[in-house]
């Protein structure tokens, strides 16, 4: 099944001549359909929910400014982002810097500039010690982000809170715990606590656990502070994006009903809360699209040949099994390419680059394939178009936004291919 949108957003594309026959790959960004994520995210999870999106999920420009104009914050990981978020029209007071590798001038340039900031581990703890002695009025939101250790999801690449992940601090080792709040109690400037128990793979009531941890260390916090110590949590993201169908599950009014039962404090307006979701704004109002170069067939099985591989779909090429991801075909003149068209044959839809698994997925029943149709690769608006993957020199992608009801759909280029001349100058001096 796909939705009529789509289908007309591959028409609209034919029509002002950016799908054509010498199309390779291209990506698209349904802006209306992120704005309307947007309202439901703040509809489900309203003051004092403050949102912003991992920006490492989408950098474009562009996808970042509407996601500021539809009230989103950014939360941001490396001075890349950082820059980029900046430039897409964010201020300090919207921004959040989490990384586990903070360097001591990425510190300093978030106090310095009154960007709030999770603190990963006791030595980065004792480096803003010193730094705070420059900058004792900034207005940073400072905090920990504690690992909750409570396990693992479905897919370990993505779990964050087990009991050795790389990030954070461990909440439940040893006396770490006690350890962590007196380093708060010696600190009034620390004021929040950050948790992301984990990404795609996680069940809600993990989350919900994880989460449940922080709010009871930061009533621990407060009550031995004598006041409120703490005055924000931020929750992270991790909110699982279904990538079977075009069904949005779970919601985030699920996902609300489930910490309004789980952690009720959340919502009592006591503290500020922070979210940090990527995946679950944007993965879902993206498409790739990429024209078949060739169809063939070998052992028995259907191969049709594009050029959208793991140059643009990295995670999907090397962990198939924990990110599939779904296709249709279309004729070149835009026509879902149904059964009426051809016989539904066992599919592998290969990728350009010059290794065997580069593979979009595999032995999938789909009405046969012919060179010049598009495939349309659902569900990649999230860690697709900014993941770019060098192999075989292949250009990042150019990127479309769609604006507009179904009817007027119009589109805009926010993102160019990168020329052959740059693709030489990435590869130079
Ligand atoms: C990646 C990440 C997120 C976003 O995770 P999603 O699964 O895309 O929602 C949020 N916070 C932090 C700290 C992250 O590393």
């Amino acid at each position: 099944m796909i939705s009529n949108r789509k289908k007309n957003i591959v028409k609209t594309l034919i029509d002002n001549n950016i799908l054509h026959s010498q199309t390779t790959t291209i990506g698209v960004m349904d802006f209306e359909a992120l704005r309307q994520t947007c309202e439901d995210l703040h509809h489900a999870f309203p003051a004092p929910f403050k949102h912003t999106f991992a920006v490492k999920a989408n950098a474009l420009t562009d996808v970042l400014s509407h996601l500021r104009e539809c009230g989103m914050g950014a939360e941001v990981a490396s001075p890349g982002e950082l820059a980029i978020a900046l430039h897409a029209g964010y201020t300090a007071k919207d921004i959040i810097f989490d990384s586990p590798a903070k360097t001591r001038d990425d510190l300093q340039s978030c106090l310095a500039n009154d960007i709030s900031l999770n603190i990963d581990n006791m030595t980065e703890l004792a480096r803003i010690d010193k730094l705070m002695q420059q900058h004792p009025d900034t207005r940073s939101i400072i905090g920990f982000r504690v690992n909750p250790q409570i396990g693992s999801g479905k897919i370990s690449s993505t779990s964050t809170a087990t009991a050795t992940s790389k990030f954070g601090y461990a909440l439940a080792d040893n006396d770490n715990r006690e350890q962590l709040i007196a380093s708060y109690l010696a600190r009034p400037w620390l004021r929040s606590i950050h948790t992301h128990s984990g990404s795609q793979g996680c069940p809600l009531s993990l989350m919900a656990q994880g989460i449940a941890e922080i709010v009871s260390l930061a009533e621990e916090i407060n009550a031995q502070a004598g006041q409120q110590q703490i005055v924000r949590l931020d929750i992270g993201g991790g909110l699982p994006v279904n990538f079977s169908s075009e069904e949005v599950t779970p919601t985030f009014a699920e996902y609300a009903t489930v910490l309004k039962d789980e952690v009720p404090q959340l919502f009592s307006g006591k503290y500020e809360i922070k979210t940090e979701f990527g995946r679950t704004i944007a993965a879902k109002n993206g498409v790739i699209l990429t024209r078949v170069e060739y169809a063939k067939n070998m052992g028995g099985r259907h191969i049709a040949t594009t050029h959208a591989g793991a140059q643009v779909a990295t995670r999907t090429i090397f962990l198939p099994a924990a990110w599939p991801i779904r296709v249709n075909g279309f004729l070149p003149n835009g026509e879902l390419r149904t059964e009426q068209h051809a016989p539904v044959v066992q599919t592998d839809v290969a990728g350009p680059c010059c290794f065997a698994a580069d593979l979009i997925c595999k032995d999938v029943s789909l009405p046969q394939l012919a060179a010049d149709d598009y495939v349309m690769i659902h569900d990649t608006g999230a860690y697709y178009f900014s993941n770019h993957f060098d192999y075989n020199s292949l250009p990042r992608v150019a990127v479309y936004a769609i604006h507009g009801n179904d009817d007027t759909l119009t589109t805009r280029c926010i993102r160019e291919s990168q020329t052959m001349a740059q693709v030489v100058a990435s590869m130079s001096k």
